[in-house]
């Protein structure tokens, strides 16, 4: 657990936050600004900074935490037609909670362009 951050403080419990989904990896829980119907934040029980923290040692976990990602859809429901992952990296990436998460976003049809500002 890193100090003072967030997502730790979420996964321990130390925090509130709107359950959706948990197992051994991962817990998931909606986002407190959701920029889309559903938005629900993916995060490793582990702390990693960010994606660019990954190394070989965490092969396990970031399987797992992918795999997850559809078990979370089916747990929210209603995203059989699909749904947006997008994972933030750094500053420059857009990132504000420095623990590695995924955004599973859906609820809405998102454009083919994908990025927008
Ligand atoms: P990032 O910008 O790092 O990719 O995403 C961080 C996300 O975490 C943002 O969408 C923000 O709204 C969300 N967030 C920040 N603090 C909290 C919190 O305390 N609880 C929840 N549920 N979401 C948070
Ligand atoms: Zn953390």
């Amino acid at each position: 657990m890193a100090e003072n951050c967030i997502f730790c403080r979420i996964v321990a419990g130390e925090l509130p936050a709107s359950m959706v989904y948990e197992d051994e990896t991962v817990v998931a829980f909606k986002d407190i600004r959701p920029q889309a119907p559903v938005h629900v934040l993916v995060v490793p029980r582990e702390h990693v900074d960010s994606i660019a923290h990954l190394d070989d040692s965490h092969a396990e976990m970031a399987g797992k935490t992918i795999l997850a990602v559809e078990k979370v859809a089916r747990a929210v429901g209603g995203l059989e037609e699909g749904y947006r992952v997008i994972i933030n990296c750094g500053e420059a990436g857009g990132q504000t909670v420095p623990h590695l998460h995924l955004h599973l976003l859906g609820g809405r049809r998102f454009s083919e362009g994908m990025v927008r500002d």
